[in-house]
């Protein structure tokens, strides 16, 4: 993974060279695969809306999730939730590439929340299987907010 290839696809403005070197190496049906198998576990039993995500880890290996509803339903748990939980449970790593599914199969798009999670996880250049093709994080949450802005204030405080 990681080996430069053909860009293909030069719709995402603001991807950057690394996300798009990555975009061709990843074995996305495999990836999505392993988002719908997880899909049929998501406990949903007051929505009947399963989510599954697979996320590909810097180190080959791929964690999954599914979201996990609650009678109190402010409390429900997104795919997204378990996956990032299942990668740090796991060994830690950097997401590279995600696939999320809904009842359909098809590619979903995580909630608001949840792209701060992958961002947070994978960074600008991690690659989302969206409906409009293979996207990096950088084009679907611009002018995110993370660790720099911490970082930043840090040392403006003179507490790095
Ligand atoms: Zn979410």
């Amino acid at each position: 993974m990681g080996m430069p290839s053909s860009p293909g696809d030069a719709s995402s403005a603001g991807a950057g060279e690394d996300a798009a070197d990555g975009r061709d190496a990843v074995d996305w049906a495999a990836l999505r695969a392993a988002a719908v198998a997880v899909r049929d576990r998501a406990y949903v039993p007051y929505s009947h809306f399963p989510v599954g995500v697979a996320g590909l880890v810097d180190d080959g290996r791929v964690v999954v999730g599914c979201n996990v509803e609650n009678a109190a339903y402010g409390v429900a748990l997104c795919a997204e939730c378990g996956m990032v939980s299942s990668l740090h449970a796991t060994g830690g790593g950097r997401l590279t590439a995600v696939s999320c599914v809904g009842d359909d199969g098809r590619p979903l798009m995580p909630c608001g929340r949840c792209r701060q999670l992958l961002w947070e996880n994978g960074g600008p250049g991690c690659l989302l299987l969206t409906p409009e093709g293979v996207l990096p994080m950088s084009a679907l949450l611009p002018q995110a907010f993370g660790p720099e802005q911490l970082d930043a204030a840090a040392e403006r405080s003179g507490r790095s």
